[in-house]
C-alpha cells in the first residue's frame, strides 16, 4: 500500500484537530510516506492541556466505578475496530501481523490491559487505629499527565499508561512516537466518543513536542518511555515545576543457559527471546551466555531454527519478522554489525545488508563469541542481531551480566531451578525470568533498576505512580 486515504486527527477538548504543517509516516517495508499527521505547536499543547485542566476535577470528581466503565467501554470499541487498528499498526510500525505471538496481536493486548487494569482499586487504608489517633491513608490523582509513548509497541504501551492514569482520575495528553502515530491517533479519536471532553487528549508532532511537554507548568506528572538519553533529559526538564515522573527506559538483558539446559528444547524460545519484534523489545535478550558444555550443539540449533524463519514486508502473512522500524535505527544497527565486523567476529548467521533493496530490512544476525567489550555487547542494539557468547563459570557470567549501566531484565535457562533461582536473586535486574521469556501481565509489577528506569508499570504499583498519598490523622479525645 502506497498511502493511506484517511485524515488522521489529533484529539483535543473532544475535537478532531488538524494543522497546516504535518509530520510524514514512513511505511518501513517500502519506505513509502503512507500518511501525513499534523505538526502540534506549541499553541496546540497548550489547548490540550487548558482542556485537560478544565476537565480534570469532573473527572477525578466522579467514583472510580464510573471511571472503569468509561475504560471498559474504551476496550469495547478498540475491540471492535480491531482489524482496521491493526492493519494500520503493521503498516507504520512494520511488525508482522501474526509476528510469532500467535494471533493475540498487539491491539488484542491493548484491549486486555485497558480491561484488566479498570478492575484495578486503591482502597483506602486505616494506618493507625488507637485511643490517641486514626489515621487513614488515601490515594489523591495528580491532575494532568503527559504520557509519552515510544515507536517499538505504540498501542499497547500507550495503553500501559492511558488506563491507569485515567482510571486514578486523572487527565491525560497523549504523544505517540513521530514515526508510529497512526494508531494512537485513531485510538484518540474512538476515545472522543467514550470520555467526557477534554479527558482524553491525543497530540501528535516531532521530538521536541516530547519536550514542550516535560517543560510544561500545567502538566504534573509525565510517564515516559523511550531510551535512556531522552529519560535524562526528561527527568531534567521535569525539574521546572517538580513533576512525577516515570521512566521506563533501555535495557542490555542477558540469558543466561545452564549446563543441563536442553538445546534442542530450549533454542526456538530463546530465539523468539531476541528476535521478536526484529530485535525492538525493550526487554528482548540482548546477550546470549551459552555454558561451554552445550555451546557448539545450542548455536548451531540456534542458526537452524533462525533459517526457517521468514523475514519480510509485515503484510504478508507468512511473514514472522519484519523490518527495522525506522531509519536512524537501521543506521545504527548496520554500524554496530559493521563494528563487529571490522573485529574480525565470526558472524555464523546473516550479517549481509543489502542496500539496494527498499525498506529497512537487516537480515537475523548471530555473532559467535564477540570479544566482551565489542559494541555489540556492551551496546543496546535494538535489532536484529544477537551475541553469543561462551562461559564456564557461573560467578563470572553473574558478573559479566551486571556489568552494564542497564537493569531491565534478564532469563534464565536450564533444569537446577534452584542453581537458576540463585542467580537470578542477584541479577541487578527490575524482572529475571526463569524458563521463559517477556512474560508480563496487568497485575505484574514491571521497571527497570540502574539506568532503566525509575518506577514501576502495571500492576497495583503502577497505579499508585498515578496518585499522590495523602494522609489524614485525627486525634481522638
Ligand atoms: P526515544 O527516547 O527516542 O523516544 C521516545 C519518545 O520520546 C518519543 O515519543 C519521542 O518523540 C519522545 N522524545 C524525544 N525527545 C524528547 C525530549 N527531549 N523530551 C521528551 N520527549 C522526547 O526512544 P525510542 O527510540 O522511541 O524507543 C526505543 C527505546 O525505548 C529503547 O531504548 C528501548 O529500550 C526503550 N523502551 C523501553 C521500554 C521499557 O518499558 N523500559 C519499553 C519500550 C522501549
Amino acid at each position: 500500500m502506497n498511502s493511506l486515504t484517511k485524515e488522521f486527527s489529533m484529539t483535543i477538548n473532544g475535537k478532531a484537530v488538524l494543522t497546516e504543517k504535518t509530520v510524514p509516516v514512513i511505511n518501513p517495508a517500502n519506505e513509502t510516506i503512507i500518511a501525513q499527521v499534523p505538526e502540534a505547536s506549541q499553541y496546540d499543547l497548550n489547548d490540550a492541556v487548558k482542556s485537560a485542566r478544565h476537565a480534570y476535577k469532573g473527572w477525578a470528581g466522579i467514583s472510580i466505578e464510573e471511571r472503569a466503565a468509561k475504560l471498559e467501554a474504551f476496550a469495547v470499541a478498540l475491540g471492535q475496530n480491531r482489524e482496521e487498528l491493526a492493519q494500520l499498526f503493521t503498516l507504520e510500525m512494520g511488525r508482522p501481523l501474526k509476528a510469532g505471538f500467535g494471533s493475540f496481536t498487539e491491539i488484542d493486548s491493548a484491549c486486555y490491559w485497558c480491561k484488566e487494569i479498570a478492575k484495578q482499586r486503591l482502597p483506602s487504608e486505616v494506618v493507625e487505629e488507637t485511643d490517641k489517633h486514626f489515621v487513614e491513608k488515601y490515594y489523591t490523582p495528580l491532575g494532568v499527565v503527559g504520557l509519552i509513548i515510544p515507536w517499538n509497541f505504540p498501542a499497547l504501551l500507550a495503553m500501559w499508561k492511558i488506563a491507569p492514569a485515567l482510571l486514578a482520575g486523572n487527565t491525560i495528553v497523549v504523544k505517540p512516537s513521530p514515526y508510529t502515530p497512526l494508531t494512537t491517533l485513531r485510538m484518540g479519536e474512538i476515545a472522543k466518543d467514550i470520555f467526557p471532553i477534554g479527558v482524553f487528549n491525543v497530540v501528535s508532532g516531532r521530538d521536541e513536542l516530547g519536550q514542550w511537554m516535560t517543560e510544561h507548568p500545567d502538566i504534573n506528572k509525565i510517564s515516559f518511555t523511550g531510551s535512556t538519553a531522552t529519560g535524562k533529559k526528561v527527568m531534567r526538564s521535569a525539574a521546572g515545576n517538580l513533576k512525577r515522573i516515570t521512566l521506563e527506559l533501555g535495557g542490555n538483558d542477558a540469558a543466561i543457559v545452564l549446563e543441563d539446559a536442553n538445546p534442542k528444547e530450549t533454542a526456538g524460545q530463546l530465539f523468539w527471546s531476541a528476535f521478536s519484534n526484529t530485535g525492538q523489545i525493550c526487554v528482548a535478550t540482548k546477550r546470549m551466555y551459552i555454558h561451554e558444555k552445550i555451546y557448539d550443539e545450542f548455536l548451531s540449533e540456534l542458526i537452524s531454527y533462525a533459517s526457517s524463519v521468514k523475514v519480510g514486508d509485515g503484510m504478508d502473512p507468512k511473514t514472522l519478522i519484519g523490518p527495522i522500524q525506522n531509519k536512524m535505527q537501521y543506521e545504527k544497527v548496520k554500524a554496530l554489525i559493521e563494528d563487529a565486523k571490522n573485529l574480525g567476529a565470526n558472524i555464523v548467521c546473516g550479517g549481509n545488508i543489502d542496500d539496494n533493496q527498499p525498506g529497512y530490512f537487516i537480515p537475523v544476525t548471530i555473532i559467535d563469541n564477540p570479544p566482551e567489550d565489542s559494541r555489540v555487547v556492551t551496546e543496546e542494539a535494538f535489532g536484529p542481531v544477537l551475541p553469543v557468547i561462551k562461559y564456564n563459570d557461573y560467578e563470572d557470567v553473574i558478573k559479566k551480566a551486571n556489568n552494564t549501566e542497564y537493569g531491565l531484565a534478564g532469563s534464565i535457562w536450564g533444569k537446577d531451578l534452584e542453581l537458576a533461582r540463585s542467580i537470578a536473586e542477584r541479577l541487578e535486574t527490575g524482572t529475571v525470568w526463569i524458563n521463559e521469556f517477556q512474560v508480563m501481565a496487568p497485575h505484574l509489577p514491571f521497571g527497570g533498576h540502574k539506568q532503566s528506569g525509575i518506577g514501576i508499570e502495571n500492576s497495583i504499583d503502577g497505579l499508585k505512580e498515578y496518585t499522590n498519598t495523602k494522609t489524614i490523622m485525627v486525634k481522638k479525645k
